[in-house]
């Protein structure tokens, strides 16, 4: 520890006082990354298996992209959209080409793109479907993340998220993920103008929806000229062994809402993309953000976007995450600890065989973190696994054996 360095607890000590209370930390205190490792302030290193919420797909200061982040740096950081800038254009044409779209709005936060997303469908439920004014409805599914905004949370369930931030956004509809019949019922409402989903939910602990709930979602929204949004900022990028979880489902959605990893956790990068007959609704002076298109965050997300196909990094998530769930389910033979593993792709988690309130999966991941890996619990009973993608095989099995060694001594 140099002089300079605090240390963890007094690092701890300043958040806790002057910061408000809105996260629940692991009480590491991390100041190094690199690749899928991270140190903490006394030197010790870890797997990371977050990767900040699946933000550092690529690794940790991945050098490709802080070379872009410090060159353009050096020349222009900022110019708002009052003007053009070099970088902007040139980012527009890689990303639309990247992802087969006709248009990108460019945004920072994912919860920024998804509140742009349901600008969008609304202007373009009132605009081209001729839904009338003020009656357009948006159908969302239940245990959905979509981020922390008002009129996100409005779609929410999680009684954490909502309790006492109403009045809520109306407009928005919830079924049952999964509930295909649910989907049909509601389509028949003439007003719907889009159907808001995540094709893998995150958050809500790594839900795969049955084989055939996306495909037919499409295909039920196409029937009812409804807009398919798909909400890729956490699985898209690669994470699921795919360059975006939909590519599992071989459906290109109406509108695709992207972020975290799309700048590989360098900067807040997010975009919204669509073609030219959706997207032209967008008008100067209906939406904007200061720092959305940024030349920074344009010149970031090329190198970022270039990374994940110069490395392969879907078809090493695809690769490691089926040797990932094979280690798991070994360890689920020889434990009832774990009740499943479920994910794709390098996005899994494992159920602990406890209650939801219960403390059990924190201390396992308290246990995981003193033995070299960081993971954190989502929905009480659940841990998520989302290591860097740009992680070995041998280092994986290295995360298998501390993973497993760990659950199996806990149970002692
Ligand atoms: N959408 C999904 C699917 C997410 O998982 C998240 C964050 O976890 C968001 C939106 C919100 O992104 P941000 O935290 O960047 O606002």
């Amino acid at each position: 520890m140099t002089k300079e360095q605090i240390s963890s607890e007094e690092a701890i000590a300043l958040e806790n006082k002057h910061g408000a209370h809105n996260y629940h930390p692991l009480p590491v205190v991390l100041n190094r990354g690199e690749g899928v490792y991270v140190w903490d302030v006394d030197g010790k290193k870890y797997y990371d298996f977050l990767s900040a919420y699946s933000a550092v797909n690529q690794g940790h200061c991945h050098p490709k992209i802080i070379n872009a982040l410090k060159s353009q740096a050096d020349v222009l950081t900022l110019t708002s959209r009052a003007f053009y800038n070099d970088k902007l254009g040139v980012y527009e044409k890689f990303v639309t080409e990247y992802f087969g779209f006709d248009k990108v709005l460019p945004m920072n936060t994912g919860a920024e793109a998804v509140e742009t997303a349901v600008k969008l469908v609304r202007k373009w439920g009132y605009e081209k479907k001729g839904i009338p004014s003020n009656q357009a409805k948006i159908i969302v599914c239940e245990n959905n993340f979509h981020g922390r905004t008002v009129t996100i949370i409005s779609a929410s369930n999680d009684s954490v998220a909502t309790k006492n931030f109403g009045p809520f956004t109306p407009g928005i509809v919830s079924i049952p993920y999964n509930d295909i019949d649910a989907l049909r019922k509601e389509l028949k409402d003439e007003n719907v103008a889009a159907f808001l989903v995540e094709p893998i939910q995150g958050e809500a602990g790594v839900f795969v929806p049955e084989d055939n709930f996306i495909v037919d979602a499409y295909n039920l929204c196409k029937e009812n000229n409804v807009l398919f949004v798909a909400d890729e900022v956490q699985t898209g990028i690669a994470r699921t062994g795919k360059l975006l979880a939909v590519d599992h489902f071989n459906i290109k959605p109406d509108v695709l809402i992207l972020g975290k990893a799309i700048s590989g956790g360098v900067l807040p990068v997010s975009a919204v993309l669509a073609d030219d007959a959706i997207m032209q609704v967008i008008t100067p002076g209906t939406h904007g953000s200061t720092f959305g298109g940024n030349p920074l965050s344009s010149a970031v997300a090329i190198a970022a976007l270039e990374v994940v196909k110069e490395e392969n990094l879907a078809e090493n998530a695809e690769k490691l995450g089926k040797l990932f769930r094979d280690g798991m389910q070994e360890l689920i033979k020889q434990t009832n600890l774990v009740k499943l593993v479920r994910g794709k792709g390098l996005l899994n988690a494992i159920v602990i065989d406890d209650a939801e309130e219960s403390s059990t999966a924190w201390d396992i991941c308290m246990a995981l973190k003193e033995n070299g890996l960081l993971a954190k619990p989502t929905h009480g009973n659940i841990i998520r696994f989302a290591p860097p993608l740009v992680m070995t095989e041998e280092q994986l099995q290295d995360c298998i054996s501390i993973i497993s060694s760990t659950i199996l001594n806990f149970e002692k």
